[in-house]
């Protein structure tokens, strides 16, 4: 990243309601504050998340109720009203929505890569974001937004690339491309404090799979500024916050060690450097 830009303009693409919370909403928060324009772009409903509390939610209006969710994260963290892609959320890998033929996880790569390509001329981000190769821990949506974010980072700029487009708007390309990480030694200190609050999340027999190895890790971002709005926008996903959640089990204290910092692996170009700070020192400094 060259350190003279200012980046301006953030467009997160992730795949449901709430992706943008744990990793990236006290970056996001922080950005906005500073006067940077995010756009969120999401291509599900999240139709088929849990429901924490049947009183919230019933499997008819989730859909409804997530995205009204979604609305608030979106406010608390100063985001644009968020933009979704109206695909159908394709449930965890090997469940029979994987089938649906709505669902995000089977559309046309073509089509879910020339729709974030007009979203990127039209909004004209700085910096693209979106999931690592991982998909966090391998969800099907994730990793369908993980590919076509990438594949449109790289033709949105290219005008040989939805040419049709073309009559009304610019190519652009953005400057950055970055991927969230969720750093497995971060997912390590939430598991442990799980178990030591006697909830274990199955999260440390599993830490080779998921996560992104620290090596991979190329910017990491002291977000305790906007660590109350991050919360909020947790909160905001209440449908996805069950009793035995972290957010729910742990101790504030116990938070305040392991929510306050977001990672991000640095796709494109490659970078000269791991950098660390806060959001406004490395995005939007002179
Ligand atoms: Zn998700």
């Amino acid at each position: 990243m060259d350190s003279e830009s200012i980046h301006r303009t953030f467009m997160a693409t992730f795949a449901h309601p709430d992706d943008e919370s744990f990793g990236t909403a006290g970056t996001f928060a922080a950005l906005t504050k500073t006067g940077a324009r995010l756009v969120l772009v999401c291509a599900t409903r999240g139709e088929v998340g849990e429901i924490a509390d049947p009183a919230l939610a019933t499997s008819e209006t989730l859909a409804a109720v997530r995205e009204r969710e979604l609305r608030c994260s979106a406010e608390a963290i100063g985001a644009d009203p968020p933009i979704l892609l109206g695909y159908r959320d394709s449930g965890m890998a090997g469940t029979t929505d994987n089938e649906h033929e709505d669902a995000f996880a089977v559309a046309a790569p073509d089509e879910v890569t020339r729709q974030l390509v007009r979203l990127i001329r039209e909004h004209k981000p700085d910096v693209l974001i979106t999931f690592d190769p991982s998909g966090g821990y391998g969800h099907p949506d994730h990793l369908a937004a993980h590919r076509a974010a990438t594949r449109a980072y790289r033709d949105a700029g290219n005008p040989e690339c939805f040419p049709e487009q073309l009559a009304a708007l610019e190519p652009h390309a953005p400057n950055l491309l970055l991927y969230m990480a969720i750093r497995r030694t971060q997912l390590r200190a939430l598991a442990e404090k799980m178990d030591a609050a006697g909830v274990p999340m199955g999260l440390i027999e599993n830490l080779d799979e998921i996560g992104t190895p620290d090596e991979h890790v190329h910017i990491e971002l002291d977000i305790s500024e906007t660590y109350d709005a991050k919360l909020a926008s947790l909160n905001c996903h209440a449908t996805q916050l069950p009793e035995q959640s972290p957010w729910r089990m742990l101790r504030p204290e116990d938070l305040r060690e392991i929510l306050p910092r977001e990672s991000f692996t640095q796709a494109h170009p490659p970078p000269d450097r791991y950098q660390s700070g806060t959001p406004a020192e490395i995005f939007l400094k002179r």
